[in-house]
């Protein structure tokens, strides 16, 4: 029988995960549908209940219910622990199992797709929104040299690094902050690209070599990958392979096989033209 997968959001239209997750399975010889379900903003829960009396198995959850999903989980993995958020559910009788797969894909992105390996370097996080939280712990466990948090409003990212002070050395405050400082690996987790603003940062925080990789993806550079390769950087990096490699750990999760990322990531490049 074929087993039945969703992603859940709102708005979901604009989802690539079927796309992807099909491909896995076709990749993977697995027996799955995949599925976009547009949730009511209020109806997450009610949504997910029916989706699991028909006959569910697992279901990915994105923008706005990612906090909402954790609540919901009876079970939670260490990692959708420390995000505060779940992207991947996975259904086992009466109990709901949440996970949280971005941070995984984020780094995997990075080492292996960039092929930049994290350990001994200093890297900057901008942003102290959920996407923030989310990498952190994944990324912390690569063994950075150091990890700053800088924020639009400082005080959220102080709070968030104190909040993972028991894992690293990890600190946080303003843009202003990191003037004269350098890192080797920038990573844009604010939503500033969305709007197309370009964010405050010093000139000269890029340091030879270094890794600009920002978050959102789509047609086109980002306001962020336009600033950095301004200031000299040669390795500008988009959200997509994040995307996908999440996705890939999210089916992993389910299936308990790893599917190839390479060739749905160049598929899915050429297919949004960016
Ligand atoms: P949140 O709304 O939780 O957080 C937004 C963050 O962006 C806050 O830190 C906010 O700062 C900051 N911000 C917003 N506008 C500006 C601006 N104009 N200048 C400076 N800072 C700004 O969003 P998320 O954390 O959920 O998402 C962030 C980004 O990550 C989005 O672009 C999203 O698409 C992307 N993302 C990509 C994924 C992928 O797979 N590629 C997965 C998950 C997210 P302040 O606190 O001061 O308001």
């Amino acid at each position: 029988m074929t087993d039945l997968y969703a992603v859940f959001g709102n708005p979901i239209a604009h989802s690539r995960s079927p796309d992807i997750h099909t491909r896995f399975a076709r990749a993977c010889a697995q027996d799955l549908r995949y599925e976009a379900r547009l949730a009511a903003v209020d109806g997450f829960a009610e949504a997910i209940s029916a989706f699991v009396a028909s006959g569910g198995k697992g279901a990915n959850v994105t923008v706005p219910f990612k906090e909402e999903a954790f609540r919901l989980s009876t079970r939670l993995s260490d990692r959708a622990q420390r995000a505060g958020a779940v992207n991947t559910l996975i259904f086992k009788g009466a109990e709901i199992h949440g996970d949280n797969t971005d941070g995984a894909g984020l780094v995997r992105d990075i080492e292996c797709n960039a092929g930049l390996p994290l350990v001994g370097k200093r890297v900057l996080l901008l942003g102290a929104g959920g996407a923030s939280r989310g990498v952190i712990a994944p990324s912390l466990a690569r063994g950075p040299a150091s990890l700053f948090i800088a924020n639009r409003s400082a005080d959220k990212a102080v709070a968030l690094a104190s909040s993972f002070s028991a894992l690293a050395a990890v600190d946080g405050g303003s843009f202003a902050e990191i003037a004269g400082r350098q890192f080797d690996v920038v990573i844009n987790a604010t939503s500033a690209s969305l709007s197309g603003e370009s964010l405050p940062l010093p000139v000269g925080v890029f340091a030879a070599g270094a890794l600009a990789y920002d978050m959102m993806y789509g047609k086109g550079e980002t306001p962020f990958l336009k600033l950095a390769r301004e200031q000299g950087v040669a390795c500008c990096v988009d959200g997509l392979g994040m995307l996908v490699e999440q996705a890939a750990e999210a089916f992993f999760i389910w299936r308990g096989v790893r599917p190839e990322t390479g060739v749905v990531l160049a598929d899915l490049r050429a297919k949004l033209g960016a």
